[in-house]
């Protein structure tokens, strides 16, 4: 039987549904709206269209919004300062700094200069710190959002074996710690480029989670039947295939394997815009005189 494919855009959209009311409510009682200044450096189109897209659900939700651009040949200090300027502006609640940033920009310096109450995308060394200590003040929005899915499909996590697929800061490292924590309970393995024999130890896995940023990486033969598999990767293929976006997941094969399974696009993506909301309700609400932190 083929596998239950995870509707995102289904559970994203239930999710904004919650956060959209939650902002109406925060908004009669404080008479503050939510606001998510986006900062991007360049005309990268893929950062365009997510930047987009997250101000659109901005809008949708009750969430003010704001674009501020910079040239692609902005300095470092050029993007710190407009960085310290949105820190120091009381009417905006959460920084997203977009990512990819041009060569010439220390990427950890611009992202650990975002003050610790306004980093929605929970990149800051506090936040960061906080989370791994199992008391986070936001959620890191990629990851936050495949447990929304694993939660909505129904998979349990609890004393299973977990393996993730990559290790960075922004969704790999993350989500190990999410499996991890106390609630989840699962038993976590973090793979990388450097893991050996990769494929046997991804059959261990009674959940997997895709996140490397290469297309169709996992294989059929790289899971056992019947796990829950989240495919995070957002892959442009080349023309000669037909263009379009691929997971990491070679979605046709793994469906025939797998329990469960996340498309792309309509996976994780409009998960990680949703959980970038609620951050931004809960930043407004951290500093909001009066409001419950
Ligand atoms: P990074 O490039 O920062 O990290 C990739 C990770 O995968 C690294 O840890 C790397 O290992 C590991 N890796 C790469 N190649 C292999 C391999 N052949 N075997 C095993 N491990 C490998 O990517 P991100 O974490 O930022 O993003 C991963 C994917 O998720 C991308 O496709 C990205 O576009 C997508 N993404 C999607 C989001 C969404 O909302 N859906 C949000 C964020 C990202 P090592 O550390 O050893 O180099």
């Amino acid at each position: 039987m083929p596998a239950t494919l995870i509707d995102g855009k289904a559970v994203a959209a239930a999710y904004r549904d919650r956060v959209q009311t939650d902002v109406a409510a925060f908004t009669q009682r404080t008479g503050v709206t939510p606001h998510l200044a986006a900062v991007v450096v360049g005309e990268n189109p893929a950062s365009a269209v997510y930047v987009r897209n997250k101000q659109r659900a901005c809008e949708k939700a009750g969430i003010g919004s704001s674009l501020h651009t910079l040239p692609a040949t902005a300095s470092q200090s050029d993007l710190l300062t407009c960085v310290h300027g949105l820190n120091d502006d009381p009417t905006v609640h959460g920084i997203l700094v977009q990512l990819p940033l041009p060569e010439q920009i220390d990427e950890r310096a611009v992202l650990d200069a975002v003050a610790p109450l306004k980093d929605v995308d929970c990149f800051h060394p506090e936040n960061v710190g906080l989370l791994s200590q199992a008391r986070p003040r936001f959620a890191p929005c990629t990851p936050a959002g495949v447990m929304e899915l694993l939660s909505a499909a129904g998979v349990e996590t609890s004393g299973k074996r977990a393996v993730v697929l990559g290790r960075s800061e922004i969704v790999g490292k993350p989500m190990a710690m999410l499996l991890l924590a106390r609630g989840a309970d699962a038993t976590v393995t973090v793979c990388h480029s450097r893991t050996a024999d990769l494929a046997a130890v991804c059959r261990e896995a009674d959940v997997l989670v895709a996140a490397i940023g290469r297309a169709k990486f996992l294989t059929a033969d790289m899971v056992k039947p019947g796990t829950a598999v989240i495919d995070v990767g957002i892959n442009r293929l080349p023309e000669e295939e037909g263009g379009g976006l691929a997971g990491d997941v070679d979605f046709d094969a793994v469906r025939e394997v797998a329990g469960s399974l996340t498309p792309v696009p309509g996976g994780v993506g409009p998960m990680t815009v949703a959980v970038l909301l609620r951050n931004t309700l809960t930043a407004a609400e951290l500093q909001t005189a009066g409001e419950p932190g």
